[in-house]
Order: structure tokens, then C-alpha cells, then sequence
């Protein structure tokens, strides 16, 4: 059955097969206790830390789980979205229902119900730990999973299944050099704080998601923050690709992927900041979904990018975003503006102070002059 299952799971386009025991994780539970603070989302509704760590709470029945890796870095990356879409996310490997991803892992469960099995993947499973004990990867400091020969660039699926198979075991040991820190240096927010430990409220790739879309996501970007984000409006990869491990793939001659090439006029910033709900649906949502499902979040992102950006171009489609309808997109376009700074930007603001009746976007467009 083993066989049978890795010989489907790599014809519908996995690249690697692992099975490990429904035993729980108690080093995650430990781990996410003693950093809580960063994890206190976990505990909210559906998402709680027993069930995290123990796959008999997404299947009472499990005795196995069914590991899958998924190497999403074959087809080369637009230059244009280096520093703006972290590749996972270009590579669409979110399992939205109707996505490629989503396909692909429906197809896996069906197969292994048609062999009589139950299957159990919500609310949560321990993807990174069970793959680990696996033996399809190790933890990098960066506390991504570096799968032999492939590095970190992959994305990992796991589902706790009621059938009993024989656990794999370690191909090949993964170690960071004891002097290697790239990965916590890259990362420029401090979210990275030592070996082996993320703070995913200090993360870019965490802050970039859409509250209310990904558990714990915040609406509101604290303005050091912002600052920190630099270009990235949705995910990061710093921590990945400052890695001397992945630097053989980053450097590999691949084919361009036709749909991101056709994708990067459509992602220009301004019209990201103005774009309207069919835009939104028929356009962007073809490549942000998975953690961004609603309109407002990629526009605050676009104008913490073009803030950043520091350009006097961005200064008109920013004024044009001062009269959104959503108080999230005007907030952080007067943000952005005050960040750009100079006579236009602040010409804008004014105007848009003398009309604005929301109390947050005022005191964002009044902050934001004091330093135009
Ligand atoms: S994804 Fe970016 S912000 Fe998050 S830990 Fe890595 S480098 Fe830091
Ligand atoms: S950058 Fe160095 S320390 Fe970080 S994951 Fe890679 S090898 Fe490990």
C-alpha cells in the first residue's frame, strides 16, 4: 500500500512520500507554550495547541500520517517579484478549493478513502514536524524544512489517515554550520531571533496575510513595522534565500513560468493601490489567494510598498487612495504619503484632512503631516 500510494502521489505531482506514526508532537506543544506571547492566536477558536500537536484531534481514528513535499521552485521566478511576492505564493501552492494545490492534495485524499481509509487534515496538522519525523527533512535555523537535495523551498502536506503503515526514516541529515547565522541576519525585522525560534507577530510574511483570513493576521501594521517591510506585500523570503543551502537552487537556469511572466505588468503597485472588486477578483486573485482573500488587505500592502518606495510618482496614486471607501486603504495611504513626504504629498493630505470624518484616518493623516 506504501508503494501505491507514493507511485499516485508522484504521478499527480508530489516529489517526495513520507509516513510517520499519529503519535503527538510534544516538543511543539513545549515550544509554542515557552514562546506563547508570539502564539497567543493559537488559542483562539478552532486553532488551539492540543490541537496543533496531537493528529488524533483532526482524526480520532489516526493511526498513520501521510507526508507529501511538494518542490515549488522548477519553473524561474520573475525578477520583477523578487522582494514583493515570496515564492511560495507565486507558486500558487495554497490549497484554495478550485486551485491547482487544492486539486492535487483532493486527489490524494480521495485516493487513499478509495482504499477504505479515513482521512482527517483540519483544523491544523503539524506539517514541519511531521515531515521531520518522516525522515523527508530537517529544521534549518531559519525553521524552515530543508528536504535533501531540494533545500527549503518546498511546501509540505500532511494527513493523519486511519490506515497503519510503516514509518520512513531519515534519507540524510540536514545541519546548519555551527557558525552560519545568514538566515537571522537576513531577516530584517528581528522576527528570527535566534536558532530555531520565530516570532511570527514580528514576521513580514505573517503581517503581510489578511486579518481574518489567517488566524492572528492583524488589521492594523504597527509603523515600525511598516518601515521594515520594505517592497513585500505578500509573504517574504529573506530567511530562504540568504541560505547557503538554497543557493544552488536559486542559482539554477529554469524556464520562465508564462502565467507569473503574464501576471507582473498586472501586480504594478499604483494598480494594486486603486484597483477596483472586479480587478480584485478576476486579476489578483488568481495569484493572492490562500492567506489574502479580501481587496482592502492587498491594497494596505501596495501602499506600505510604495511608501517605502520613497518615490514621488507614488505620490498621485496615493492622493487618488485617500478617497477609497475602506478607512484601511486611506489610512495607509496618508501613512505612505507622509513617509514620501515633500509639498505634493502634503498638499494631499490637507485636502484629505478637511473632508476625512474617521477618527484612525485622521490621526494617520495629522501624523503624517508632522513629518511631511
Ligand atoms: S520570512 Fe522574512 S520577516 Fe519572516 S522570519 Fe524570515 S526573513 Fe524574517
Ligand atoms: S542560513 Fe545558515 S543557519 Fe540559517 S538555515 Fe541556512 S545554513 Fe542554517
Amino acid at each position: 500500500m506504501e508503494q501505491e500510494i507514493r507511485e499516485y502521489a508522484l504521478e499527480i505531482g508530489f516529489d517526495d512520500v513520507g509516513f510517520t506514526t499519529a503519535d503527538p508532537f510534544p516538543q511543539l506543544t513545549e515550544a509554542l507554550v515557552e514562546r506563547k506571547e508570539g502564539y497567543s492566536w493559537i488559542s483562539d477558536g478552532l486553532l488551539q495547541l492540543a490541537h496543533v500537536a496531537d493528529p488524533k484531534f483532526v482524526l480520532p481514528s489516526a493511526c498513520s500520517i501521510v507526508v507529501l513535499i511538494y518542490d515549488y521552485y522548477k519553473q524561474a521566478y520573475p525578477q520583477e517579484f523578487e522582494g514583493r511576492i515570496g515564492k511560495a505564493y507565486q507558486s500558487r501552492l495554497y490549497p484554495g478549493k478550485k486551485r491547482l494545490f487544492g486539486s492535487r492534495l483532493r486527489l490524494i485524499r480521495e485516493f487513499l478513502e478509495s482504499k477504505g481509509m479515513e482521512v482527517g487534515v483540519r483544523p491544523a496538522m503539524a506539517e514541519r514536524q511531521a515531515a521531520v519525523r518522516a525522515g523527508l527533512g530537517n529544521f534549518g535555523c531559519n525553521t524552515f524544512i530543508y528536504s535533501p537535495g531540494r533545500g527549503s523551498y518546498i511546501g509540505i502536506a500532511a494527513m493523519a489517515v486511519s490506515g497503519e503503515f510503516e514509518p520512513t526514516t531519515a534519507k540524510k541529515e540536514h545541519s546548519c554550520p555551527d557558525d552560519c547565522h545568514r538566515c537571522i541576519d537576513a531577516c530584517p525585522t528581528g522576527a528570527l531571533y535566534a536558532p530555531y525560534k520565530m516570532d511570527p507577530l514580528r514576521c513580514i510574511a505573517f503581517n503581510s496575510y489578511g486579518a481574518g483570513n489567517f488566524p492572528g493576521a492583524p488589521e492594523d501594521i504597527p509603523p515600525e513595522m511598516r518601515v521594515k517591510m520594505g517592497g513585500w506585500i505578500y509573504g517574504c523570503d529573506h530567511c530562504q534565500d540568504a541560505c547557503p543551502h538554497n543557493q544552488a537552487r536559486l542559482k539554477q537556469k529554469l524556464v520562465p513560468d508564462a502565467f507569473l511572466q503574464e501576471m507582473v505588468p498586472r501586480f504594478d503597485l499604483p494598480l494594486l493601490l486603486n484597483m477596483d472588486d472586479q480587478y480584485f477578483l478576476n486579476t489578483v486573485q488568481q495569484l493572492m489567494y490562500g492567506y489574502i482573500w479580501e481587496k482592502k488587505f492587498i491594497q494596505r500592502n501596495a501602499a506600505i510598498a510604495l511608501g517605502n518606495s520613497g518615490d514621488d510618482a507614488a505620490v498621485g496614486p496615493l492622493s487618488r487612495a485617500l478617497q477609497d471607501h475602506q478607512d484601511l486603504v486611506r489610512k495607509y495611504s496618508a501613512w505612505a504619503l507622509g513617509r514620501i513626504g515633500g509639498g505634493k504629498s502634503r498638499a494631499a493630505l490637507e485636502k484629505a484632512l478637511a473632508g476625512e470624518s474617521e477618527d484612525a484616518v485622521t490621526a494617520e493623516i495629522r501624523a503624517a503631516l508632522e513629518i511631511c
